[in-house]
């Protein structure tokens, strides 16, 4: 097989231990994630930033010589650049004098951002002849694992909490997977996969326990970088569940830098969790470097319903590194969100997305951080893709319409 990418190795991100590319990894040796190694210094000789303008590549495969996947293997579902939009009304309201700014993913593929990271994946997959694979998932990556596993031809199992949202299930079933409501949840979910290994022979995609999800999600720090310019934001508003896209953008960060494509300045990152499930913002605030199992854990943004997180230290330290913070909100402060935005600013956000607004304001109030702040929310889904409120106003056409009420 050709090798046509910039990959040198892979390498522990606890011990720094490394490991061989071209052979399938799971966790390394001491069960942390593995974290992708690239020769940048290559990189930097042959590839600029003009040539990437050039780039006639889908959305995030555009970045392809700071991924994993050798060109033929690449699974395109027609990826797109996502906007980042202006929410100049919100931030008119709450006095943002700076710009405050989302990034739109429910644009891609089966509508959220876990098509990046299951895109690389799912590729990844295919790249090492992997027949069938497994995933615990509280919808979006289900979805977006077996729309790419059903365009490479790959065997697709997926198991979710049983009061995920039923598009989600009807979607990944319609995608061809089979797939499992289980009484529990996602980490109930990945305990089967992982049970699964020997007795199934699958391969186990669960969040960074397989080295190319975090890849794909580093996109979106790519992308974000190059939407603005190579000036990145001050802050960036991100819902942590399993925290890979939070991870994934660090990582990519770093890798800017080294490429000399950005400057020394890089933003703050906020991680953002439910009040009902937050074990990254509890840990953070007590000072630990990694984080407890959250019971009974509760909210209605499905993807940061996450109790524990493999990559736990990865999300702390990256939030210190970057002098930034953790914070939780409410599901009514959510809500009140959501609805806030969709009224003045005509964006539907998903409830994950909606927490990131709501942690902004809650963040501009008390004084974490400031207005002229240029901020960046991520809205990881589609607004449609969750149970809405329902809207129901009937007129019955055969009798005389009171126009007085309109
Ligand atoms: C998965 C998911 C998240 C959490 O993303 P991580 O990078 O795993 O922390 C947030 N929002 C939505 C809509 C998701 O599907």
């Amino acid at each position: 097989m050709k090798n046509n990418t910039f990959v040198t190795h892979l390498e522990c991100s606890m011990s720094g231990k490394r490991y061989e590319k071209d052979f399938i990894h799971g966790l390394s040796d001491e069960g942390k994630p593995l974290l992708v190694r690239y020769d940048l210094e290559k990189i930097k000789d042959l590839i600029s930033k003009e040539y990437l303008k050039k780039s006639d590549q889908n959305g995030f495969w555009r970045y392809s010589f700071l991924l994993p996947v050798q060109t033929p293997n690449i699974i395109s579902l027609g990826e797109v650049v996502t906007p980042l939009i202006s929410l100049e009304n919100v931030a008119k309201k709450l006095k943002q004098k700076s710009d405050l700014l989302v990034k739109d993913e429910g644009l891609l593929p089966t509508s959220s951002f876990k098509a990046r990271g299951l895109g690389v994946a799912v590729s990844m997959a295919k790249q090492f002849g992997i027949d069938h694979l497994a995933i615990p998932t509280n919808g979006n990556a289900g979805a977006a694992m077996a729309a790419y596993a059903a365009k490479a031809g790959i065997k697709c199992t997926v198991f979710c909490p049983d009061d995920t949202p039923e598009i989600n299930i009807r979607e990944i079933s319609r995608l061809g997977a089979e797939i499992f409501k289980v009484n529990g949840l996602i980490n109930d979910c990945g305990k089967i996969v992982f049970e699964g290994k020997d007795k199934v022979g699958w391969f186990d995609v669960s969040t960074l326990k397989e080295p190319y999800r975090i890849e794909g999600k580093k996109t979106m720090g790519l992308e974000l970088a190059e939407q603005l310019n190579w000036e990145l934001p001050d802050v960036i508003f991100y819902p942590t569940g399993g925290g890979t896209g939070l991870i994934g953008m660090w990582k990519a960060f770093s890798e800017l830098q080294k490429l000399g494509w950005i400057g020394e300045k890089l933003p703050r990152m906020v991680a953002v969790q439910a009040e009902g499930c937050a074990p990254i913002v509890n840990a953070w605030r007590e000072g630990e470097e990694t984080a407890d199992l959250w019971e009974n854990a509760n909210t209605i943004a499905a993807g940061i319903r996450v109790p524990v997180a493999v990559g736990d230290f990865l999300i702390i330290r990256a939030v210190n590194e970057s002098d930034g913070f953790a914070i939780t909100v409410s599901d009514d402060e959510i809500i009140k969100a959501r609805d806030f935005v969709s009224k003045t600013e005509g964006t539907l956000l998903c409830p994950e997305g909606a927490a990131t607004l709501a942690a902004f304001k809650k963040s501009l109030s008390e004084g974490l951080i400031s207005s002229n702040d240029r901020a960046v929310l991520f809205n990881c889904a589609s607004g449609l893709k969750y149970p809405l409120p329902d809207a129901k106003s009937t007129l019955n056409k055969n009798q005389p319409i009171n126009y007085s009420i309109f």
